[in-house]
């Protein structure tokens, strides 16, 4: 199956209603300039609610669900597009119909509008909390910040509930009872996705630990050791857990989940995360206490191969070394030959995380080596320096985990140098 095709699927579900939606439309829909942009207004309306539906739907984190869409940020991704479509779908859905209107006069694109009816206003209302949740998500609103991002989300259940209500009180286009039916059947996987989240996924993927070792690779790192208390989370090697530190002495982020990708290899008892101070909860968590509680939640992603049997090529930008370091531990451990080749990109020095340890696996690994990429010594990573230390670059499966930046450059540089497009995949720290 291609990695594109379960995305595939989802707007598929989604776009279905405006599908039938489109087959049901009366004859001669299209016989004027009018009765295209009622019909266009109609098929954005439910275009609109189907997408709303279905992003509500894979908004619920349930672990392992999100290894069929290629973990959670590749699903995120879906969603969060999803999101934005039907948002522009809903908003031109009451501007087409009201446009259509207005071929026969003002008053009655007005009467459109504003037609005074409860449905009307359900539909303006949905719209508007849609406005207010999903505002954040844009720069233009002021810097993202996540907790705000987080909190007002939580009205997008608002918002479908009013957009559902007014899809079942407006007359529609869709003939009964199909009209019931199909969103009945949506409103009710949204809730099951919604309850099966919070009351089984919840319960099941969380997992209490205690920290066990803090160890410094950098004045601005942390590592942390954690040891079950009970059950033990099983987690391959490059996924992300969500992390809710319980040490109510902290500064920021006490009880607050942040997602931090595992360093330890699947067989170790202890669990390791690597933490760069970035912001409040993460420069916080650097002095955290020893023996303090955590809760672990997960584990998702699906960033690298569950077999290393290809030959890879790994590049890793600052702290996004960390799900190369999970696997290097786990292929240490195991002792098994690969042909893989990191390349792991910091500004100097101080700031390679890891290196001393690194050095030593690939000691331990057979087929497994490693070159540093200091960009004030190096410049920005080009083309010669990946064929100087990986001249067999174009043929292998590249994996690329940091930055934004890093990742768009790694991508064109190994484009360059030959690499199909789909021998790419890259993982950045970021869910917004
Ligand atoms: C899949 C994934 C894996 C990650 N793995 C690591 C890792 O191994 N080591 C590491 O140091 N960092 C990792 N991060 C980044 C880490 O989650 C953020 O640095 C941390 O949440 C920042 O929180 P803050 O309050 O300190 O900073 P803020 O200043 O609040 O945020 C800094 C950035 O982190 C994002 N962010 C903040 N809170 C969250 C949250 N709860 N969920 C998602 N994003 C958030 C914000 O959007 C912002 O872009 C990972 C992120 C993701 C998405």
């Amino acid at each position: 199956m291609r990695k594109w095709t379960p995305h595939a699927l989802l707007w598929a579900v989604g776009l279905l209603p405006a599908l039938i939606g489109g087959v049901a439309l009366p004859s001669g829909s299209f016989g004027s300039a009018s009765t295209v942009l009622d019909a266009l207004g109609r098929l954005a309306g439910l275009g609109g609610l189907g997408l709303m539906l279905v992003a509500a739907i894979v908004s619920f984190r349930i672990p392992g669900f999100d290894r069929l869409f290629g973990g959670l940020t590749s699903l995120w991704r879906t969603h969060h597009l999803m999101g934005g479509v039907a948002f522009l779908l809903l908003l031109g859905h009451p501007l087409l119909l009201a446009l259509a209107a207005s071929a026969v006069s003002l008053d009655a694109a007005l009467e459109v509008l504003f037609a005074g009816d409860i449905a009307t206003w359900l539909g303006w209302g949905a719209l508007l909390v849609m406005m207010v949740f999903l505002a954040p998500s844009f720069e233009f609103f002021g810097s993202r910040d996540y907790q705000r991002w987080k909190s007002l989300h939580k009205l997008a259940g608002i918002s479908v509930m009013l957009a559902l209500t007014h899809a079942f009180l407006q007359a529609s286009t869709i003939p009964e009872p199909w009209s019931t039916l199909i969103w009945a059947v949506l409103a009710l996987a949204a809730l099951t996705a919604l309850a099966y989240g919070l009351l089984f996924a919840r319960r099941a993927s969380q997992y209490s630990y205690t920290v066990a070792e803090v160890a410094r690779p950098a004045n601005n790192v942390v590592e942390l050791s954690l040891k079950p208390v009970d059950r033990q989370l099983r987690h391959r090697a490059g996924q992300f857990v969500y992390l809710t530190p319980c040490d109510s002495k902290l500064q920021a982020g006490y009880r607050e989940e942040h997602p931090y990708t595992l360093t330890s290899s699947s067989s170790e008892q202890l669990l390791r995360v690597a933490i760069k101070d970035v912001g409040d909860a993460s420069r916080a968590i650097q002095s955290i206490a020893l023996g303090s509680e955590v809760q672990v939640m997960g584990p998702y992603g699906a960033f690298l191969p569950a077999h290393n049997h290809d030959a890879e090529l790994w590049i890793a930008g600052g702290i996004g070394i960390a799900p190369f370091l999970g696997r290097a531990r786990e292929l240490a451990s195991r002792g098994e030959a690969v042909n893989i080749h990191l390349i792991y990109c910091v500004q100097d020095e101080a700031r390679a995380l890891f290196s001393d340890e690194l050095r030593r696996l690939s000691a331990r690994i057979p087929g497994f080596s490693f070159a540093m990429h200091y960009f004030y010594r190096d410049g920005p990573l080009s083309s010669d320096f990946v064929r100087y230390h990986c001249p067999d670059c174009a043929t292998r499966k590249a994996y690329v985990c940091g930055p934004a930046r890093l990742s768009s450059l790694a991508r064109k540089v190994l484009v360059a140098n030959g690499m199909p497009r789909g021998h790419f995949k890259s993982e950045e720290f970021t869910l917004l």
